[in-house]
């Protein structure tokens, strides 16, 4: 921009320093015109002649020529009667310095300006490169402690021995005990590691520093490296403190991999981390906390004694853990009578901390909108459907023609679900589309489960494949509505055959894919780990075990065609139905 600009501006000014009518003539010619008597003004420089004559056609034309020595020329000049000559000075070299530079200044000075009021104006990111943009947060005036972690006592066990040293760094040394520099907290996203740092910092009173590992991975080389030297200086001087680095493996990864993989910027902020973490003493009273949901791509160094040596998991909460993360959110929250939170921990296996405090957060919204006094289950039912499924879009429109289809594909998934055992019970079946989805049916297990059985898979898989067969029984003619449910089916298949091993012709080998994340560095040399007839044996096995999951939906949807026609026609008619509402279309259709 600022280039385009200047170009622009010696352009013009270029143009307007020539006049642009003026042309040049040999100085042969400038005699000839003048013996004609065509000319009638000139200016004489050392250097250059200018002036004016008449052309063919009677018009003033400018004219400039370059001059020769010629002592006769202002005796010609009054022989041919040009009314107008005179002198001119040379612009000589200082004149022409002093232009220059004051061109110059201008310039810079215009530059100047702009980057200045951009500086003060746009965060004063032009002259703080180096600097952390670590937040400080005082924990006396927002404090979160471990009574707002929920759901993960062992974690907050763990936890507790570095707040207690935080809260006196000296006693520990004399006592000879050493304490751990770095933590690392690892775990699925959104299950509480954030919140868990602050709180250790809010236990214990001491500041907080908190950055994420991405910010360091900047444009410029070294910037990252100072940043960090920046984020420790000045958690130093606050000492006691708490630094927390979030996404460690943003700059934590193996280093070594990748193209080029040598010295980039990545690794010297890796390096200046691990320089920084040897270089303060025990008695500095600095934790530092880190943060990574991809424990399995830290850089061993970073683990090694002294270092991150202390690991904390956070796993996803339990069934009493939901149940208290639950109260913990909905301790500002109005709740009706009604509501029973067990029954929404029950509901929501998988689900992470930040996932339920959603659910509260939602239902609390939507019993507002309904303008309610407190919140009802049923909200939170809405809401929990929110979570999972995305928000409903009351205003698509599908045509009759579509909505039939969808609702035979959903009723598919839910006749395969009902009749097979060791399915999740099916808890909602709707047609109304939610977020990507055009229906859904909602299966929610009784319990948590740790353990699943081939035959749960198996069956799972028919129950994936039912909606599609549904369809091509209905309309002799399949639709892409089948993708998501063919993804999950055959990504369970590939994990039966290559991890857990359930396919006897692979038997009880592991062949997982490598971490391909990595580019191009380490894994290169490692390659595939079989050969390329059992990718073959792989392909075929898994082929088959879709085919056999087609299969078996088929012959239940065959032979319980009448549900599946019930269901469907039900499914149009009322476009949701509940648990109980499809156990009596079931046994209706029994009957
Ligand atoms: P992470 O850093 O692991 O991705 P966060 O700590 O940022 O997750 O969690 C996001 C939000 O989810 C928190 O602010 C909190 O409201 C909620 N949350 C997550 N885990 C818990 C938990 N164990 N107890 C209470 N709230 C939680
Ligand atoms: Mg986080
Ligand atoms: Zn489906």
């Amino acid at each position: 921009m600022w280039a385009l600009a200047f170009a622009l501006i010696i352009v013009l000014f270029q143009n307007l320093k020539n006049t642009p009518s003026e042309v040049e003539i040999p100085y042969s010619a400038f005699k000839a015109k003048l013996r004609d008597g065509r000319v009638n003004q000139v200016k004489v420089r050392p250097d250059l002649i200018r002036g004016e004559y008449k052309d063919d056609a009677g018009h003033v034309q400018h004219f400039r020529t370059l001059p020769m020595p010629d002592l006769k020329l202002v005796e010609e000049l009054e022989a041919y009667h040009v009314q107008d000559f005179q002198g001119e000075a040379d612009r000589s070299w200082l004149t022409s310095v002093v232009f220059n530079l004051g061109l110059f200044l201008l310039f810079f000075g215009l530059w100047w300006f702009f980057v200045i009021r951009q500086v003060q104006g746009g965060g004063k990111q032009a002259l703080s490169f180096g600097r952390s943009r670590a937040r400080r947060v005082d924990e006396k005036k927002t404090v979160t402690t471990f009574a707002d972690v929920a759901g993960c006592d062992e974690s907050k066990e763990e936890l507790q021995e570095v707040v207690e040293f935080l809260k006196s760094p000296g006693k520990f040394e004399k006592l000879g005990g050493k304490m751990p520099k770095g933590v690392l907290l690892f775990g699925a996203p959104g299950t509480g590691k954030t919140l868990l740092a602050r709180a250790v910092a809010g236990e214990a009173g001491v500041p907080f520093f908190s950055a994420s590992a991405s910010e360091f991975v900047e444009m410029f080389v070294g910037v990252g490296a100072s940043r960090v030297r920046d984020l420790f200086d000045q958690a130093k001087k606050a000492a006691p403190a708490v630094i927390f680095v979030d996404e460690l493996d943003a700059v934590g990864r193996h280093r070594f991999a990748g193209i080029g993989g040598g010295h980039d910027e990545r690794e010297q902020t890796l390096n200046q981390l691990l320089i920084e973490l040897d270089g303060f003493e025990q008695h500095q009273g600095i934790i530092l906390i880190a943060a990574t949901n991809r424990p399995d791509v830290i850089d061993p160094a970073l683990l090694r004694p002294g270092r991150f040596d202390r690991q904390i998991a956070t796993p996803l909460p339990h069934l009493k853990g939901r149940e208290d993360i639950l109260k913990v959110h909905s301790r500002k929250v109005r709740l009706g009578p009604d509501v029973d939170l067990s029954i929404i921990a029950r509901r929501t296996p998988g689900f992470s901390g930040a996932d339920l405090a959603n659910v509260i957060n939602e239902g609390a919204l939507l019993a507002a909108r309904r303008g309610k006094e407190a919140v009802e289950l049923n909200d939170l039912e809405e809401s929990l459907e929110r979570v999972v499924a995305g928000p409903q879009r009351k205003s698509r429109i599908m045509s009759d023609a579509e909505k039939k289809v969808v609702a035979y594909h959903e009723s598919g998934h839910v006749v395969v679900a009902k009749l097979l055992s060791n399915t999740d019970p099916v808890h909602k079946v709707s047609i109304v589309s939610r977020g990507q989805a055009l229906g859904y049916t909602l299966q929610l297990p009784k319990e948590d489960k740790h353990l699943t059985s081939r035959s749960e898979i198996s069956n799972r898989l028919a129950v994936l494949l039912g909606g599609r067969c549904a369809e091509e029984m209905a309309f002799d003619e399949v639709t892409t509505g089948a993708a998501d449910d063919l993804a999950k089916a055959s990504s369970f298949a590939i994990k039966m055959v290559t991890e857990f091993g359930m396919s006897e012709k692979i038997g009880p080998l592991s062949l997982k894919e490598p971490d391909r994340e990595i580019f191009l560095g380490r894994d290169l040399s490692q390659g595939a780990s079989y050969s390329q007839n059992t990718a073959e044996l792989i392909d075929g096995e898994v082929k088959r075990i879709i085919l056999a999951a087609q299969a078996m939906a088929r012959e239940i949807l065959t032979t319980h065609r009448k549900k599946l026609d019930d269901l469907a026609a039900k499914l149009i008619d009322r476009e949701v139905l509940s648990g109980e509402e499809i156990d009596a279309i079931f046994q209706g259709a029994v009957s």
